[in-house]
């Protein structure tokens, strides 16, 4: 365990929350800023810049000029990979002081932003700096006459907008693949989470990656963001928070230059346990352990959980007796497994969900209440609602806290019917010893990704994204360079054949 006292450096943090553009900080246009508070305790730890629309004009020209003069696309794949990998390293090295803002930001366990977030951020940016020199073009059959070549290019500047939950991680799934392939990227981190994105800017400047490649604009979604989104000079967006703010997107690039809109949006997964799966202590603790995760701030949380109604007693016990596994704790003991919700707004949500569950006729088998109020910050119990029907809101909308629903089936085809029964198709997951039953309600559900027996797994090999209201393309994996890569087709004419 760490001997570092967290405490101590919290409090000697000082940040810097200007822009990064062209390769240093700069200060914002109008000298606007907002306070960064800590989810933590609610203390300001800082004033952040409040970018506007001159502060966009200025990094999209900066990211196109990065661009257009080839001091990063043209380079060979071999040297971007160098120095992306070297930014990785940086990030490793880096590993307690982002960890550090990544807790004060946005309220995870510090024993997870140093053992996940930034770990799975460095092995992102690794894994395409890896892949981009082993991504070969194609040639068509077109016969003997003539050559088709149908090669690949980096799409230009592309625009980042992500949101607080894994802000490292998230920014790290658009600029490793983005940066990769030769783009020019414009980040936009959430209001809520700026302070990594800001440091992964100038870490990556240090390991050698050209200015003007990778800028980032902190500020608000509607003023920023929003700005980002509708500039005329801006090739793509990769998106990733929610289904609401996913929509504006694609509205901003209708109103502006049809610029191509990656959503990656949110989900209302479901965990389906069949009788004919015995080992239910283990799905129980599965199922706990990645709803809680993020205290419950993750895209993909199991939400909805569905077991059949011979079991569901067993089950609702098994998952009971996980409670008090999560209960909120200070973030920066290195012990907590569950640390605070991102801000006040996200804890009066969550509550108001546990409200609308209670008056919906939902009973609650823990929590629904707040947690360690008297340290001032935003912390909720972990909370499991029995009894839930479909049509309750609790089933249908996203709550994005600790908050999980067990809803009860009596055959396959009603727990299929119910598990695809939402606007959302991010993830599920299968649990049966039957490999017939598992493969048959894998392939029936309507979602992302399928986990038979498990939950989470977890390889940057494999895409990551959702069907219907969760968003298009998808993050991770190779299928990632589709978003940030033209296909160029090249016919070339060979004469005296
Ligand atoms: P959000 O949609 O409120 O904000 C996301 C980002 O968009 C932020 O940077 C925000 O400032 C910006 N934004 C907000 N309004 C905007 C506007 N009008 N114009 C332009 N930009 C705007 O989401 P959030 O609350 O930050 O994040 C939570 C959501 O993210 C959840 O729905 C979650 O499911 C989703 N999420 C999805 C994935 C995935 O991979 N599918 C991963 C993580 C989070």
């Amino acid at each position: 365990m760490s001997t570092i006292d967290w405490h101590q450096r919290a409090q000697d943090l000082t940040i810097d929350g200007r822009p990064f553009i062209s390769g240093r900080r700069v200060d914002s246009v109008r000298g606007e800023t907002f306070d960064c508070i800590s989810p933590l305790d609610g203390r300001v730890l800082g004033q952040v810049a409040r970018c506007g629309t001159e502060d966009i004009d200025d990094a999209v020209l900066a990211a196109r000029r990065a661009f257009e003069d080839g001091r990063w696309a043209a380079k060979p794949p071999a040297v971007r990979k160098k120095i992306l990998l070297k930014f990785a390293d940086r990030i490793l090295a880096a590993r307690d002081e982002l960890a550090l803002l990544e807790t004060v930001d946005m309220g995870k366990p510090i024993q997870y932003a140093l053992g996940v977030d930034v770990p799975a951020a460095a092995r992102c940016i690794q894994w395409y700096a890896e892949a981009v020199d082993k991504v070969y073009d194609e040639i068509a059959p077109t016969g003997p006459n003539a050559l088709a070549l149908i090669t690949r290019e980096p799409m230009g500047v592309i625009g980042a907008i992500v949101p607080w939950n894994y802000p490292m991680i998230m920014a790290s799934w658009k600029l490793g693949p983005a940066l990769a392939a030769g783009n020019s990227v414009v980040l936009k981190p959430s209001e809520k989470s700026p302070l990594t994105a800001l440091r992964l800017a100038e870490l990556a400047v240090e390991a050698g990656l050209p200015e003007g490649v990778f800028n980032v604009v902190p500020g608000y979604g509607h003023e920023a963001g929003e700005a980002l989104a509708l500039h005329m000079d801006v090739d793509a967006i990769g998106f990733t928070g929610s289904t609401r703010v996913g929509r504006k997107m694609l509205e901003y690039a209708g109103r502006s230059n049809l610029k191509r809109v990656f959503n990656e949006l949110g989900g209302k997964s479901a965990f389906i346990v069949f009788p004919d799966f015995k080992d239910l202590a283990r799905a129980a603790r599965t199922v706990a352990g990645s709803m809680f995760f993020n205290q419950g701030e993750s895209c993909n949380a199991p939400s909805r959980v569905m077991v059949h109604a011979s079991i569901a007693d067993e089950f609702e016990a098994l998952l009971a007796q996980q409670a008090p596994r999560y209960q909120p704790g200070d973030p920066l003991d290195p012990a907590t497994v569950m640390g605070a919700l991102v801000d006040d707004g996200q804890l009066r949500t969550v509550m108001g969900y546990i409200e609308s569950g209670l008056a919906e006729g939902a009973r609650a088998l823990c929590g629904a209440t707040q947690a360690r109020v008297e340290s001032g910050g935003f912390y909720v119990a972990p909370t499991i609602f029995s009894g839930v029907g479909n049509g309750m809101k609790i089933a249908r909308e996203e709550i994005f806290g600790p908050v999980m629903s067990v809803l009860r089936f009596n055959d396959e085809a009603e727990a299929i019917r119910l598990a695809n029964d939402s606007s959302y198709g991010l993830q599920a997951s299968v649990w049966s010893d039957g490999l017939d039953r598992a493969h048959r309600v894998a392939r029936a559900l309507r979602a992302g990704t399928v986990h038979v027996n498990q939950y989470d797994e977890d390889d940057m090999t494999v895409p990551f994204g959702g069907y219907k209201q969760s968003g298009n393309g998808r993050d991770k994996s190779l299928h990632a360079f589709d978003k940030y890569t033209e296909l160029k087709t090249t016919w070339l004419r060979i004469n005296g054949a």
